[in-house]
């Protein structure tokens, strides 16, 4: 398996140029490293920048929440004031006129304030804001009864008694109110009464208009202690499962994402817990905006910096086939060049490479061995010139006489062997056998060298009075040899004493002195009976041994039939 892969890699890689395979394995490699770093670098960036938005989303919840608790704060301490004045006390026991002013004034500073009134212990209104209920009974209000006991808030409801008194409410919705009351006793401890107020919930959704405006895009409500939408759309209907409102008045903040109706809804809310001595209502204040708006800038974030990540890749791909290419192109080259050596005559050398150290290494071998192998080259061009000159020369010596520079014995046979095979030659092939006369006479008068160069005048005298195509050897001492090619008798006797009278006319002269040398000359022509030039030899010996008995210096033909008379 593992030899399978590696024989697949190598196989690819054989297939590939460095360039490719190093923009394979960079792309890859930055693939992996800028992939992840990028991804990681979204997400955390993303989660910090969603942690970020799901905060503000909690600040405007508790803004409004905060702004609430403030308002409501403040009427429970208007109401509270109020209830605790002194110069109210008779008033409140049997001047309701003097009452009603305070009450309308208070009301006048503060226009949320529906109505504001005093009720005996026994629930008759003495005073109210602009004699509103004056005389009427409210002994059976929830916001009188626990008055009575003490200090008391009230969460929302819809006029009672009041409904058909105020009409302020220009819209068909019914007021809907919030209760503060406060019972009043005299210095002593008496109980004087209740005073009670009704805020008109208008001023709430005041606030929450201002808040929805600060905050495009986002949905602002108010939701009851007991999970109903108090101001915002679908007022009276659930917001959230109790579970979940429970978990909310137990945390007092936070933020998570609702799914309703298949839509994510990033949910902050903040809980409207009174402030000092006001205890609150419990109301929990929520702001809602689609995931898709309220996260879409880190996901621009997630996504610009997933895009830059992405640039980086192609930039680092395209450096790393730009470099890969930049490597490889001055081994193209060394590789160009060295396939042209030997095949243009121009090209001898390779160029000098350079891009980086190994290339200029290996471009430095490859000159040194081309500059050795030439080296070799002419060594052994020289060598095997010497070898030819050497075996020529060897063939020579084999071939020749040394001191005449006629053939020897051997190799004229070879030459006049090919003549004699050759079919047209027959009948036209002569041989001529000569002999020095009385040359041992030379030798013991005059000397060795002497002697010597008289075989060599004669040799000579010989050799020029031959024809191109004829041929001559010494056969040892001072015989001679020579074979006449395309002759008949009558030219091979002519030539034979023309030879004959050219040596005898001339004098060898040898240190000042002169030598006389004649020759006796043999001669035969090839006939169809002889197998072979030995035959024709031996005849034009029997000539010769006729010329030498017949007085020497003369020149003798031997024929077949004289020789086998012989
Ligand atoms: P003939 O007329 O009967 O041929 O008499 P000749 O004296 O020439 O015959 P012979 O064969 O008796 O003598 C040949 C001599 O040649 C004997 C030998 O010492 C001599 N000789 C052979 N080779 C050489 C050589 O290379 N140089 C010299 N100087 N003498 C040689
Ligand atoms: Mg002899
Ligand atoms: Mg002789």
């Amino acid at each position: 398996m593992r030899e399978a892969l590696r024989h697949k890699l190598r196989k690819f890689q054989d297939s590939r140029t460095i360039a490719q395979q190093m923009t394979l394995l960079m792309g890859c490699v930055c693939l992996l490293g800028l992939g992840l770093v990028s991804l990681a670098a979204a997400r955390l960036s993303g989660t910090e920048v969603a942690e970020r938005i799901k905060h503000d989303m909690v600040i405007t919840a508790s803004g409004l929440a905060d702004r609430l608790d403030m308002d409501m704060f403040e009427r429970y301490r208007e109401i509270k004031i109020l209830s605790g004045m002194c110069p109210l006390e008779g008033a409140a026991d049997g001047a309701p006129a003097q009452l009603r002013t305070v009450l309308d004034r208070i009301q006048s500073s503060m226009r949320y304030f529906a109505w504001i009134g005093f009720a005996r212990p026994d629930g008759t209104v003495v005073s109210a804001t602009q004699g509103m209920l004056e005389g009427a009974s409210v002994a059976a209000r929830p916001w009188f009864k626990q008055g009575l006991e003490g200090p008391m808030v009230g969460d929302v409801h819809e006029a009672v008694l009041l409904a058909k008194l105020l009409q302020t409410a220009p819209s068909d919705e019914p007021d809907r109110f919030v209760d503060i009351a406060f019972p009043m006793r005299a210095p002593d401890g008496r109980l004087l009464g209740v005073l009670g107020a009704h805020l008109a919930l208008r001023w709430a959704e005041g606030l929450r208009q201002t808040a929805l405006a600060a905050r495009a895009g986002t949905d602002v409500y108010v939701v009851s202690a007991d999970g109903k939408v108090l101001l915002g759309p679908n007022v009276g209907a659930a917001a959230f499962p109790a579970e979940r409102i429970r978990e909310m008045a137990h945390a007092k903040a936070g933020a998570f994402i609702e799914d309703r109706d298949g839509r994510k809804l990033l949910t902050g809310y903040a809980a409207a817990d009174g402030e000092q001595d006001y205890p609150g209502l419990g109301w929990i204040v929520v702001a809602q905006q689609s995931t898709e708006i309220a996260f879409a800038s880190a996901y621009n974030l997630a996504f610009t910096i997933i895009g830059l990540g992405g640039i980086m890749l192609l930039v680092c791909v395209g450096l790393s086939a730009w470099l890969a290419a930049r490597i490889a192109r001055p081994l193209d080259a060394l590789t160009k060049a060295a396939d042209e050596i030997g095949r243009d005559p121009h090209v001898t050398m390779l160029p000098r490479q350079r891009g980086s150290l190994e290339v200029m290494r290996l471009s430095g071998a490859l000159r040194a061995l081309i500059r050795r192998l030439g080296s070799s080259e002419l060594r052994f061009e020289l060598f095997s010139r010497q070898h030819d000159a050497d075996i020529a020369a060897l063939k020579e010596l084999a071939d020749t006489d040394p001191l005449t520079g006629l053939l020897n014995r051997r190799s004229f046979l070879q030459v006049a062997d090919v003549a004699l095979q050759s079919a047209h030659s027959l009948g036209r092939l002569g041989i001529l056998m000569a002999d020095i006369d009385h040359f041992k006479l030379v030798n013991d008068t005059h000397g060795h060298p002497a002697g010597d160069a008289v075989i060599k005048h004669v040799a000579s005298t010989f050799s020029a009075n031959l024809r191109a195509h004829d041929r001559i050897a010494r056969f040892g001492g001072e015989e001679f040899v020579a074979l006449l090619q395309d002759t008949d008798e009558a030219s091979m006797m002519a030539l034979a004493e023309r030879i004959r009278s050219a040596i005898g006319a001339t004098r060898v002269v040898f240190e000042g002195t002169a030598i006389d040398v004649t020759i006796s000359i043999g001669a035969a022509l090839a006939e169809d009976q002889d197998r072979d030039v030995d035959e024709v030899i031996e005849r034009a010996d029997l000539g010769l041994y006729e010329a030498k008995n017949s007085g020497r210096n003369r020149v003798a033909l031997a024929t077949r039939e004289a020789a086998g008379a012989a």
